[in-house]
């Protein structure tokens, strides 16, 4: 394993941020190349844990001369968000300075333009900069992994549908509980891989056989503990070895769980402020009617009481974890069998 470090000048004097690569030499230029990173939202720390034990894994199979595939992995994407401690808390999804999410606005390229990613830095701030850098090591990958996690949530997968049914492998590895089929709309990394692929030629290509860009939602904030961050990893590993990055032989059960396009996830939202007191879990199917969540609207009042149901039966798959929300704010993700009525705009589900 090589380890190196990419370095990003700060926008004021005297900063710098040093971004750590790991790297993995594979002994089969024809095996796919892999790029793997994790916590690009600075506060989503299950797949930090995950390359840890990943790495752990990958040392040993590299002694033994088992790595086929060049490897790279950032355990940690994003040293800027994980910096921004603001009145004590972390804030690792929006920069501070531009209130963009740290998640958007990657360049939207041909990767036959690759190379310019990083032709001209110094016309861009620190968190371009670093944007550009990720994009330009995972354009040299085929198969591409980012490591994010939701609020309270289910392990599932936002996967392009030009990947799928090809990424039920990796669906299955790491025992998700669902997939959501995404359109590719949006400015998020993950999409921006893809856009880069598919606009290779002047004709957009709508599959893209042998490739890869996923945004793994490893279940919730909270969720980061050995046993489980050593499972994923295990999931990861076998994943990498039945796509021939690793010369070690195993077999993957079919994925049986849900694939639902995003027009069939019910965002849930608040219709008033209050304090939310939830009746249902993730994980849990629901009848279309039910009960969801009782906001007091205005605590102590006969009416100070709203309920939220289900608008069509289908599984919760994140919740949040504020008590406390806000007119509008978002309190499930429900997988359903239906489109939704409610219509949404191309793109990401949540900003
Ligand atoms: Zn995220």
């Amino acid at each position: 394993m090589d380890r190196s470090e990419i370095i990003i000048s700060g926008d004021t004097a005297g900063m710098e941020w040093r971004l750590p690569v790991l790297r993995f030499k594979g002994s089969d230029p024809k095996a796919p190349k892999i790029h793997i990173q994790a916590a690009l939202h600075a506060n989503e720390l299950p797949g930090t844990a995950l390359v840890h034990f990943l790495c752990e894994k990958l040392r040993a199979v590299e002694s033994a001369g088992e790595i086929r595939s060049d490897i790279t992995i950032i355990p940690h994407a994003n040293p800027i968000g994980a910096a921004q401690s603001h009145f004590g808390e972390l804030q690792g999804r929006f920069d501070l300075g531009t209130r963009t999410n740290f998640n958007r606005e990657f360049p939207l390229i041909s990767v036959k333009d690759r190379d310019g990613l990083v032709a001209e830095l110094d016309r861009y701030n620190a968190v371009d900069r670093l944007k550009r850098q990720l994009m330009h090591m995972a354009l040299e990958a085929d198969l591409v992994i980012d490591l994010h996690c939701d609020d309270e949530s289910l392990q599932y997968a936002y996967i392009d549908e030009a990947f799928w049914p090809e990424a039920a492998d990796l669906a299955s590895a790491l025992d998700m509980e669902a997939v959501l089929l995404s359109d590719g709309e949006s400015s998020a990394f993950e999409e921006a891989i893809g856009y880069a692929w598919k606009h290779e030629t002047s004709e957009k290509k709508t599959r893209l056989p042998g490739k890869l860009s996923v945004t793994v939602e490893l279940r919730g904030m909270r969720d980061v503990y050995p046993d489980m961050a050593k499972k994923d990893a295990e999931g990861l590993f076998n994943f990498l070895a039945a796509r021939g990055a690793i010369a070690h032989p195993v077999t993957l059960a079919p994925f049986t769980g849900p694939a639902v396009p995003l027009d069939n996830i019910e965002m849930i939202r608040a219709p008033e402020a209050g304090t939310v007191l939830f009746h249902r879990n993730i994980g849990e199917e629901i009848k279309e009617g039910e009960l969801l969540a009782t906001i007091l609207t205005r605590p102590g009042m006969a009416d100070g009481a709203i309920e939220v149901r289900a608008p069509q039966a289908g599984l919760i798959v994140t919740r949040t974890s504020s008590r406390l929300v806000r007119r509008r704010a978002d309190l499930m993700k429900i997988a359903c069998g239906a489109a939704s009525k409610v219509v949404r705009k191309p793109g990401a589900l949540e900003n």
